[in-house]
């Protein structure tokens, strides 16, 4: 049996920093189920050579760690193409917009207006590391979205567009989400705003090279740390350390950090058994739902008509579209994704049915050109055994306030990470990266003399 200082379970963003955190010290092993790191970050090659991220691929603005991660990595950022208008759909019309909010009839958009301000100023109260401690607590976590919606919105345009945002943030359906659920995560992230913009928000740059890529030079940074196919079936701890099992042998070690979304631990089976509060909690953090779809055309012909490649609305299943032409490449790239209700309908289908019907929600804002794509590639991350679902877990009506303060606590010695166990950025890389600090401390504390 292999032993070391420290194991890492997953070598997702989370768990591959936390190792890097912790190597200059100790002797640390990173435990691996698929073959390639990255987990959620996952870099696709077109036929022609260009490539594209199916999982997460922006940074923005307040994700620092990130920023810093790509510097010590020598990656480097371009903003994603935002130049012209953006269009809605809506009632079978399109209409260009600027900016992050479309337009709208004024009563609509008035509407969208108080509904954005309202839930913005309850987020602003809440403390993201006990979310839980606000007074109101209780009470928006008895409520979803979609109740604070009903009770805030007026109109049914206003009600749809702030969906369509919370779709696209949360890949869930307004009814799923507890309402503090929401509120912690626009304040982990900043705001809603921040979460749903561009320029300034957290769409606003991407990585030259891909996602995957830099999961490489993370892995590669690690010397042969990384043992990969080895995912953890069974973990057996005490006080006096760790030993887990998978196919790939037996591992033990003093401590261990289980970077992880909460639908993998549970694959684990843990002895002794799992507190009953951890073990409630991550049955009650399903994951978000989401399809990414990219079509590449030798061109990006949608610019050439003064528009930048940016939609909401639509017939659907794609209701948000990005211009995803890589720098400096001549194929253009549309991005689009398919979320919540949409997306578990689409994922039992047939991968040509699937194509069909996107190159149509493109075609609808686009036109007939978008039918024609060079190359295209779509990831079903719900059928994908080792995440089964993005971009993260989150919590329905009533989680946060009863099982929430178990979501960081060390079990024994087994210390968890992942973005899920996030404070600042809960969801995105940039909670990996902050859940792996917290997580890589709480050990160097346990191991220091
Ligand atoms: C389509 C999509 C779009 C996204 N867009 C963005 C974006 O633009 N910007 C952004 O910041 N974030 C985005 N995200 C979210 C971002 O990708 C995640 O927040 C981040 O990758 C999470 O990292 P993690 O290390 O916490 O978890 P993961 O990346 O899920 O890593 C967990 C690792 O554990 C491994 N594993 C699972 N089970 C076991 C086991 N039993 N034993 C050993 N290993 C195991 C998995 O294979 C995986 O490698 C997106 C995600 C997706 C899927």
């Amino acid at each position: 049996m292999a032993h070391s200082d420290v194991l890492v379970i997953g070598a997702g963003f989370s768990g591959l920093q936390a190792a890097r955190l912790l190597s200059d010290t100790f002797d640390v092993r990173v435990l691996e189920a698929r073959e390639r790191p990255g987990g959620r970050a996952l870099a696709h090659a077109f036929a022609n050579g260009d490539t594209v991220d199916l999982g997460g691929q922006w940074v923005g603005p307040g994700q620092d760690r990130f920023y810093a991660l790509i510097e010590a990595v020598g990656a480097r950022t371009y903003p994603l193409w935002s130049e012209g208008d953006h269009l809605v759909a809506l009632d079978g019309r399109l209409r260009r917009y600027r900016g992050t909010i479309p337009s709208l009839p004024i009563h609509v958009l008035l509407d969208l207006n108080r509904l954005l301000g309202r839930f913005e100023a309850m987020a602003k109260q809440l403390d993201p590391a006990r979310p839980w401690a606000h007074p109101k607590a209780e009470d928006w976590d008895r409520q979803t979205v979609g109740e604070f919606m009903a009770r805030t919105g007026l109109t049914a345009r206003a009600r749809e567009m702030f969906a369509i945002a919370i779709g696209a943030v949360f890949c869930a359906e307004p009814h799923e989400l507890s309402l503090l659920h929401a509120l912690f995560y626009a304040r982990a992230g900043r705001s809603l705003d921040a979460l749903i913009s561009v320029e300034g928000g957290a769409q606003q740059d991407r990585v030259h090279g891909d996602m995957g890529g830099l999961a490489r030079l993370m892995a590669d940074s690690l010397g042969g740390a990384v043992t990969y196919e080895a995912p953890v079936q069974a973990l057996r701890w005490s006080d006096a350390g760790v030993t887990v099992e998978t196919p790939a042998g037996e591992f033990s070690a003093r401590r261990a950090i289980l970077a992880l979304p909460p639908n993998q631990a549970l694959g684990i089976r843990f002895d002794p058994p799992l507190p009953a509060a951890r073990d409630a909690l991550w049955r009650r953090m399903p994951a978000g739902a989401c399809i990414k779809c990219v079509a590449q055309y030798e061109r990006p012909f949608w610019r050439e008509a003064g528009l930048s490649g940016q939609s909401v609305g639509g017939p659907g299943p794609v209701r948000v579209t990005f211009d995803n032409t890589e720098a400096g490449r001549e194929a253009g790239q549309l991005l689009g994704f398919i979320e919540g209700d949409e997306a578990r309908i689409w994922s039992g289908r047939d991968p040509a049915e699937r194509r069909a019907a996107v190159l149509e929600s493109f075609a609808a804002v686009f036109g007939d050109a978008a039918r024609h794509p060079a190359d295209y590639a779509d990831q079903d991350w719900m059928a994908e055994p080792y995440t089964r679902g993005c971009y993260a877990a989150f919590m329905g009506p009533g989680v946060w306030t009863t099982l929430g303060r178990a979501l960081r606590d060390p079990i024994g010695p087994v210390h968890v990470a992942g973005t899920e166990t996030a404070r600042e950025g809960y969801g995105y890389f940039e909670g990996a990266l902050e859940a792996a600090q917290r997580a890589a401390d709480e050990v160097r504390a346990a191991l220091s003399p």
